[in-house]
């Protein structure tokens, strides 16, 4: 089963600590004094989850993207007889 992708982002409240950068430098890069998401970065990687939990000032959030939106459940419906 492949792992869920995430769309990652960086908010303003980022001090620049560059943590992340260290953790996940695959991710993340520093540009000026703040933290942004690389371009093409692997969303997949298994430190995302490790850096947004770091950030001192949880900057960092993390959004899994259903890329399968046929994936529902059976739903069968259930209708009385007239
Ligand atoms: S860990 Fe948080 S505060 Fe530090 S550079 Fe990354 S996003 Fe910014």
């Amino acid at each position: 089963m492949t792992k869920p992708k995430k769309s990652v982002a960086v908010n303003e409240t980022c001090i620049g600590c560059q943590l992340c950068v260290s953790m996940c430098p695959r991710v993340f890069e520093m540009n000026g004094s703040k933290s942004v998401i690389k371009k093409d970065a692997p969303m997949d990687d298994d430190m995302i989850d490790d850096a947004i939990e770091s950030c001192p000032v949880y900057a960092i959030s993390a959004e899994e993207l259903d890329d399968d939106a046929s994936a529902e459940e059976d739903s069968d419906d259930y209708q009385m007889a007239a």
